[in-house]
């Protein structure tokens, strides 16, 4: 292949059998440091043949649950657990991560809008050109656990892109009752430039979490991150030992199917919602009021729902612009 080779230098051997932690070395010449590198850490366990996942958080740096799971996991994972290969990448987004951001203070970057990422770019297209081009080939399945940041929340959901055949789907909805959440839902399309594009072009599955959000982690979420990542690597017949099964019901199998299941701010003020998360709403439904803070006289403008649906993912900022996202909603699976 004679696309260019990214610049990233790993610390360690993906090859190699055994655990290996280290820094991906993003080469980064600033005032301060002529020659220095910014340090990404990364977690490679390897037993034999076997299926190899790459397991990625801090896609967004203020997305903290996959962080603290994934970290978690390099701590206390060996790999006589395991068969085949597991590669952790818990803060995707280091820059981001380190400074609490979804993007990167380098370059403004979205690493999840960056893909395929550039090898010459800004060090968010860096590393969006060393998964896409170095990480994604060496696996089968990628998991990439995002939640709603510092802007959204959401009810513990899971992800994947509709597959095209009846077997597919059927793959699909075990995995995601394995990670164990409360709502599955499978997404056409999506924004562009996201990881779940990148692994459909280099041709492997994908999931993707939204693990709660709103800029924190709480212990109910944490509990399902890391449960859900072990459960998974069974479900793929990496983990040798199945951990224990979910609590909670089965994880409602649901679709997001294109921008009548959004809600947007319709004008800028105060966001006063009227509805919660799981609440169930219809055409027309109102959303939220926006208040008119700067003109408190004039009655406040009405966000409405375009769509049926159930709400899984709420704004948390109380403050909008025109054309933020209020809430997004999701329906059941129509097979
Ligand atoms: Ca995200």
């Amino acid at each position: 292949m004679d696309r260019p080779k990214s610049r990233l230098y790993p610390e360690i051997d993906f090859d190699r059998d055994g655990k290996q932690t280290g820094f991906l070395r993003l080469p980064h010449s600033v005032h301060r440091s002529a020659y220095g590198w910014i340090p990404i850490p990364i977690a490679c366990f390897g037993n034999g043949a076997g299926p190899r996942v790459l397991l990625m958080a801090g896609n967004h740096g203020d997305e903290y649950e996959g962080q603290v799971a994934l970290g978690k996991l390099i701590r206390e994972l060996d790999p006589s657990e395991i068969g085949g290969r597991v590669i952790i990448l818990p803060s995707a987004n280091f820059p981001a991560a380190m400074a609490g951001t979804r993007t990167s203070p380098h370059d403004q970057g979205n690493l999840n809008r960056s893909f395929p990422g550039d090898a010459d770019g800004g060090p968010t297209a860096q590393i969006a050109w060393y998964i896409e081009t170095e990480l994604l080939p060496r696996v089968d399945f990628v998991l990439d656990m995002h939640s709603g940041g510092s802007s959204l929340t959401y009810v513990p959901s899971v992800l994947m892109r509709r597959p095209d055949t009846p077997e597919a789907l059927d793959k699909a909805s075990r995995l995601m009752r394995a990670f164990g959440t409360p709502v599955g839902y499978f997404v056409d399309g999506g924004w562009g430039g996201t990881l779940s594009a990148a692994a459909a072009r280099v041709g492997i599955m994908s999931m993707g979490t939204e693990l709660a959000g709103g800029g924190q982690v709480t212990p109910s979420a944490l509990r399902l991150a890391e449960g859900g990542v072990r459960r998974v690597l069974a479900g793929l017949g990496v983990l040798r030992k199945a951990p224990a099964a979910p609590d909670g019901p089965p994880t409602r199998l649901m679709q997001v199917s294109g921008p009548s299941y959004y809600c947007f701010a319709p004008e800028p003020g105060l966001f006063e919602p009227l509805v919660e998360l799981g609440g169930e709403v219809g055409e027309g439904t109102p959303a939220g009021l926006i208040h008119a803070h700067d003109t408190p006289w004039r009655e406040p403008a009405t966000a409405r729902f375009s769509r049926a649906g159930t709400v899984i993912c709420k704004r948390v900022p109380g403050r909008v612009e025109r054309g933020d996202c209020l809430f997004h909603l999701a329906t059941d699976l129509q097979k």
